[in-house]
């Protein structure tokens, strides 16, 4: 969407970035010029760390009520939107947080994730989750997407294309 882990695409100007470290401060930047390369997919990911779903994905989310998502339109991808989850933090652990930035706060890598279940007593209720760490390294960094057991039965049942869920459970 917009770049590398090290170097952002120089035709994007306007896109916010720390002086001091050089990586970008806004990761949910929409880059207008960005192409779509695999229009088959209902959910997929950029090299950077955003998520886009379809337009199908979108109108099932809007159906069900899952009113805490962000849908940006691509576009020059009509019919696909980048898709942020807005609120819904869930507390994880890193294995490894490297080269934090005093000007911009943030750390250079953040690697490692895993939910930490000191903090979760039951299944989640129905809906999407991120994660409150923003995980991988320099302009790439992103949460992870948790959806809770009856969110996971009900995108199950659509049948998505590429929507890789995998299973999040506390061992007792
Ligand atoms: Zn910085």
């Amino acid at each position: 969407m917009t770049g590398s882990c090290d170097n952002l695409f120089p035709e994007i100007k306007n896109i916010p970035k720390c002086k001091k470290c050089g990586y970008r401060t806004d990761f949910r930047f929409n880059n207008e010029e960005f192409k779509l390369k695999r229009k088959t997919m209902d959910y997929s990911s950029t090299y950077d760390g955003i998520t886009i779903v379809s337009l199908k994905f979108k109108e099932f989310c809007n159906q069900k009520k899952y009113n805490n998502l962000e849908f940006i339109e691509l576009k020059k991808a009509p019919n696909f939107f980048q898709v942020y989850v807005k609120g819904n933090v869930i507390e994880y652990n890193a294995r490894m947080k490297e080269n934090l930035c005093l000007e911009c706060n943030q750390f250079e890598s953040i690697i490692g994730p895993t939910i930490n279940y000191d903090k979760i007593s039951k299944p989640l209720d129905k809906g999407f989750y991120q994660s409150d760490l923003w995980f991988a390294s320099g302009n790439e960094k992103s949460p992870k997407i948790i959806i809770s057991p009856k969110t996971k039965m009900e995108l199950e049942k659509e049948g998505f294309k590429n929507l890789c869920l995998n299973k999040i459970e506390k061992s007792l």
